[in-house]
């Protein structure tokens, strides 16, 4: 085994088009048109072979009403390679079921299925509607006992959220699990003001209430700073090529050309590149330079996004990361 296999691999694929929906908050492009290349292959096994294969994304769109799923989860070539990972993720609302595509899915005999709920911005803390939806996410369960699910908030500048306590117990109470973000806003807007509001404001709520706790992440989700994710490689198959995945706070899906690389070994130097570069930009900030956990946030690209919208300040709960991690 080599070393890398020390490291996780989460490959996300963007090879769903269409969506039913068009759900508040979202921004992900539903109609563009995705397709797997003889490429893509090539270089998700590549991945494959040099790290340990963990989680698999297919998305981006809702997996029950996408006009390709079927297609996708029929396709042999595709199957074979999902089946080499560990867990499934999908993204779904919830609100409209396909019972072909459950059984597709049933077929592949993953470890493990995840859904990612995705809760429209307009839905937040409706109890009617999160309470419809929970009654359908327990009709999957009947086929899926060991079914994973992560509601995610779709976040966009509408949002206000005042009391993250509040909004992540309605979330416990109705999926049994803490709620994440959906920030899809980072594939369009390109508003540096915007960026520096909801880190701040990501920074400020997590803070109050992951350091108030003894300790324990368990219902909280906080990517840059989880063990296991401390560990993990995400890259993304997206609008035909590949790009590495920032996360701070959740993923980060950019499209910018800094992140896109060609193969496995493109991958490595660019991912040596980028820590070079957020060493010499931590020089710039008010306190990145001093902070002991500078490697963790380099290896994450947290710099790299600080760098791309000019954010000198620090966007992370020091205070919870200490904590979680007993320093
Ligand atoms: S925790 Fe904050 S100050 Fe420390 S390196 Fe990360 S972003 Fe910079």
């Amino acid at each position: 085994m080599s070393i890398e296999k020390f490291n996780t691999l989460e490959l996300q694929l963007e090879i769903l088009s269409g969506c039913a929906f068009s759900c508040e908050g979202c921004h992900v492009d539903r109609n563009s048109v995705n397709k797997t290349t003889d490429e893509m292959y090539r270089v998700a096994y590549e991945f494959i072979n040099e790290l340990d294969p963990f989680s698999v994304v297919i998305g981006s769109t809702d997996i029950f009403t996408a006009t390709n799923s079927l297609s996708v989860l029929n396709d042999i070539r595709l199957t074979s390679l999902i089946c080499r990972f560990d867990r499934l993720v999908v993204n779904s609302t919830m609100a409209k079921l396909d019972l072909n595509v459950l059984k597709a899915i049933q077929r592949l005999g993953m470890k493990e299925v995840q859904i990612n709920v995705v809760i429209p911005e307009n839905k937040n803390r409706n109890v009617r509607y999160n309470e419809v939806i929970s009654e359908k996410i327990d009709e999957v369960k009947r086929l899926f006992p060991g079914l994973v699910v992560h509601p995610q908030l779709n976040l966009s500048e509408n949002l206000t959220v005042d009391n993250y306590e509040e909004l992540n117990n309605f979330y416990l109470h109705h999926y049994g699990q803490g709620v994440d973000f959906n920030m899809s806003f980072a594939r369009t807007s390109r508003n540096p003001k915007y960026y520096r509001d909801v880190f701040r404001w990501m920074r400020d709520v997590t803070s109050t209430t992951g350091a108030s706790k003894n300790g324990s992440m368990v219902n909280q989700h906080i990517d840059v700073v989880s063990p296991h994710d401390s560990l993990e490689r995400a890259v993304i198959f997206y609008e035909g090529g590949f790009y590495q995945i920032p996360i701070v706070y959740e993923d980060l899906i950019q499209a910018r050309p800094k992140y896109r690389f060609n193969d496995y070994r493109d991958y490595q130097k660019r991912y040596d590149e980028l820590i070079v570069e957020q060493y010499n930009y931590a020089s710039l900030t008010d306190e990145c330079v001093d902070c002991n956990f500078l490697p963790t946030c380099t290896d994450h690209r947290v710099l790299s996004v600080m760098e791309d919208y000019g954010i000198k300040e620090c966007i992370l709960p020091k205070e919870t990361i200490a904590k979680v991690n007993r320093w």
